[in-house]
This record gives C-alpha cells, structure tokens and sequence, in this order.
C-alpha cells in the first residue's frame, strides 16, 4: 500500500481551502501562527494512511460545507460552566461509550444513556451539594488510537480496527482498509444522534415531574439496598419538596442541558469542522473583561471571532497523542472550545506545565481539563506531584479523574476487563488526595452504557469473571453497565457525605 497518511499533498489541499485567514497565538511568549491546518507541519502520531488521496480530499471539501454540529453559543456556556467547576463551585460527570459505533444510532440506546447520565447527576448533586455538568461521550466518539497499527486474526495480519470513521471492525483485510467515505458518514450519524438528543431532551425525557426507575432488584446484598434507598429517597424528598413549594415550575426542571464530546484524533475530521466564527455575547462577561481582552488582542476585529471547533462543545487530546511539539497539541491549541488533556503515568511535572502554557498561554480558568489516569495502584505516586506543579505554575484547570483506563486488565482466558473495586478505588483516592492537597477534584470520566452489558466485573449484582461472556459488546474497551454505573455515583456521592 502506498503510504500516504494524508499526506502532503491532500493535507495542502485543505490547507489550501482553508487558511485564508490566520489567526496570531502566544506560545511560548512568542507570538506565533496559528491555522486550523497548521497541524500538518508537526510530527503526528496515530496518523491514518489512505489508499486514495482524491477520495480523502473530496471526503473533506464535502465536509468543510456542511453545517455545524454545535454553535459557539453552546460551546461558550459549556465553558463558563467548566469555570465553575474548576472554581470547586460544580461537578463535572462525563460519560458514554469507549468506542461509539455507526450502529449505536438508534433511540433505545441513546435514551438508555441520557437516562442515565441524569440519574447519576441526580445522586451526585445530592451528594456533592455542587451543580452537575453532564457531558457525554456521544455524537461522534468513532475515533480510536491503537497500540499496534496491525493485528493478526485467525493468522492473517490485517490493520487494527480504528474506529467506525476509520475502517470496518470485520476481521477481514477489506473492512479494515481505511475508507474516507466513513469521515463523511461520521458526520450524518452524529447528526442524526444529536438531532435525536436534543429532540428527547426538549421533548421532555429528563423531567423530574416523571417518577424515575432506579432499579436496585440486582443488589444481592440486603445492607446496600438499605444504604442505596436512603440515598434514592432523600433525592426523591428533595424533588417532592421543590414541588410543594413551587420550585419546579421552573422550566429547567423539565429539561437538562447534556454536552457532547469526544477524543479529537482524526485532525482531518476536526479541521474541517473549525471555523472562524463570532463569540457569543457571554463569551465576554463583563465590559473590564471585554476591554481586557481587547487591549491584550490589539485589534477588536480580532477580538469577536474565534475559531471554534464545531463538531463537538468538548474535545480531548488522548493519552498517546498529547506530545507538546505534535500535531495534535499544535491543532488543539487554536480552539476557543474548552478541551480535555488525558494524563497518565508516562506525564512528567515539567512537561504537564509545559502542555497547559501551551494549550492555553492566557490561563483562562477551567478552559482546560486534566483528566488523570494513572491505575489504582499508582494514583498515590503522580497525582500529588501533578497537582503540586500546575498550582505553582498559575494555571486552574479543571481536575477529572477517569478511573477506567489505568485500570484494564485481561482475566486469564485473555478477556479485556476491569475491577469495579479498582474504579472505586481510584476514584476514592483522587478525591482524598485533591482534598489534602488543597485541590478539588472537578469529576468523573468514565466508559459506560445505558445497557446491561457484562463487561466490567464486580459491583452490587457481583459480576465475576465467569459471568464476562453473558454480554460482552463493547468495541473496544469494557464499560461499566448501567447498575454499576449507578451504583458508583451512589458510593461517590456517599464519599462526599462521610
Ligand atoms: C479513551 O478515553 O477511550 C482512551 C483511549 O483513553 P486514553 O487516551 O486515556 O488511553
Ligand atoms: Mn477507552
């Protein structure tokens, strides 16, 4: 196969299309260049090699003309409430699939997750006394790095699966050939997910006026429904409070706002849905700000537009792309979108403070989210020396813990698993470990689904090892099902009320 990767030649031609109009970043001190294609200049990692350079490029100006999935509006008041967060004043619960996949879209297992995703808040706004920002991993979470391009099946060797807007999950070297129509068809069905997303939302799917059904029949262990009950009917009190009184009148009692996000790896994907466009009004709080802004910018020409990242409010850099002279790094830092930055053992203290004054030279409060990733078993090891290096270097960021992928492991039969206990685990030591070092932790990642999958081992309905191969359907990696998801905002919510 000829290797191209998008190589320079489609890469020019976006670049072409598309850098019209430059914008001016600090980096460094330095006032340097930025464009949504200035990426292509920069050593990449988990680049993607097509066969056909034309196909890529028409892919892409087909791209480059379709609407926007979000609007800076959205993406602004994501920010503000991210701000929040990184303040100690909300909680942030971001959840949704490892790998979503075209065939996800459908409505049972979007509202299974919406569902979800609002029940958890519930608890956890019980719990931590704090607002919840609920951003899920949908709408375009098709992307995936991979250890290995290639992976051998049944003895032939064939490309690791991507990602459904990369290469079909058939184990056949046909499926797995990477295809650019799947960049465009990633497109309609994020569309259509979203569409459908906003339609439940608006329509009523997470009122609080509906009795909600918090299903404890699998908890085999009488104390836990005991504990689990107590926590459902103080919530359930709160509610019936806020009706008598009147409270629930208020609109947003009927509906939620739920975000959406997903890892930017496929820079081609997210080039094309970077656009040049005016910040909403809030974007600019008060007229101090506004003039502050104005006077660092030098131009108020510049100072109403920015280049927002439409395909998502939220996107992530990925723990094997977030190298400070990558690609990756060098795309993100031009977004007006708050972004996600995983960090796991590999980060150092230096390079950590190294990345934020990259991604974000202003320090704009909660713009960034750290999300940390360390395992169980070494969380105690990095998390302190992270947290000591970002307070001193002035950024606040917002502090996520995902306790999921430091977490994997394969059960001897060689099933990719995870330990509820383990999640638990880690989850319980980043809140201890903010807390002692005078930090707050902002909230949780975590890989789950609205559907009862087997995949995770452990939780109330003790799910073993064994019982691994009842469901097991995840893609990628193993998600928690929906009792055990539950289950965990109830003991997260418990730790706050200790
Ligand atoms: C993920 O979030 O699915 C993922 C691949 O995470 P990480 O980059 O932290 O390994
Ligand atoms: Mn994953």
């Amino acid at each position: 196969m000829r290797r191209n990767g998008l190589h320079k030649q489609s890469r020019s031609h976006a670049t072409s299309q598309r850098c019209g109009i430059r914008q001016l970043t600090t980096f460094g001190g330095v006032m340097v260049e930025w464009s949504p294609t200035s990426w292509t200049s920069k050593p990449i990692k988990q680049d993607v090699t097509y066969e056909d350079p034309d196909a890529v490029k028409a892919a892409l100006t087909k791209l480059q003309k379709l609407p926007p999935l979000v609007t800076p509006h959205e993406i602004v008041s994501l920010k503000n409430s991210l701000r929040n967060v990184a303040l100690g004043k909300a909680f942030v619960l971001q959840g949704g699939d490892c790998a979503e996949l075209f065939d996800y879209c459908n409505q049972d297992k979007i509202e299974a997750k919406v569902k979800l995703l609002l029940q958890m808040s519930l608890v956890l706004i019980w719990g931590a006394n704090k607002p919840v920002v609920r951003i899920a991993r949908i709408a375009g979470q098709f992307a995936k790095p991979r250890s290995s391009p290639n992976e051998t099946i049944n003895g032939i060797t064939m490309p690791s699966f991507r990602g459904d807007n990369i290469n079909g999950f058939d184990a056949t070297p046909e499926s797995r050939k990477p295809d650019p129509e799947r960049l465009v068809s990633a497109y309609f069905h994020s569309a259509a997910t979203l569409n459908y997303l906003r339609a439940a939302l608006s329509s009523g799917i997470a009122d609080l006026h509906s009795p909600l059904d918090w299903g404890l029949g699998h908890v085999v262990s009488p104390s836990i429904t005991q504990k689990y009950e107590k926590i459902i009917n103080a919530v359930t009190d709160a509610l019936r409070f806020m009706h008598t009184v009147g409270l629930d009148q208020d609109r947003r009692v009927e509906t939620a706002d739920i975000y959406t996000s997903h890892e930017g790896l496929s820079l081609e994907y997210e080039q094309s849905f970077t656009r040049l466009l005016r910040h909403p009004p809030e974007a600019f709080p008060s007229p101090a700000q506004y003039q502050e802004r104005t006077l660092r910018r030098g131009s108020s020409a510049s100072i109403s537009k920015g280049y927002y990242d439409t395909s998502a409010h939220f996107l992530w850099i990925g723990d094997r792309t977030r190298q400070v002279t990558g690609a990756h790094v060098e795309f993100f830092r031009g977004l007006s979108n708050p972004i996600g930055i995983k960090i796991g053992p590999s980060m150092t203290a230096d390079e950590l403070v190294e990345l934020l004054n990259t991604v974000n030279p202003t320090k704009e409060i909660g713009k960034v989210t750290l999300i940390s990733r360390y395992g169980a078993d070494k969380i105690s090891q990095y998390l302190p020396a992270h947290i000591a290096a970002v307070k001193a270097s002035g950024h606040l960021p917002v502090w996520q813990c995902d306790p999921m992928h430091g977490n994997t492991q394969s059960t001897p039969s060689g099933v990719k698993t995870r330990h509820f206990t383990n999640i638990l685990s880690e989850l319980k030591q980043a809140l201890e470990i903010h807390r002692a070092s005078g930090s707050f932790l902002g909230g949780m990642h975590l890989e789950l689904t609205g559907e009862a999958v087997t995949e995770c081992v452990g939780g109330a309905g003790g799910l073993t090892e064994e019982g691994l191969s009842e469901r097991y359907e995840t893609f990628c990696d193993p998600r928690l099902n929906e009792k055990q998801a539950l289950e965990l905002a109830f003991l997260v919510a418990g730790f706050y009320r200790e």
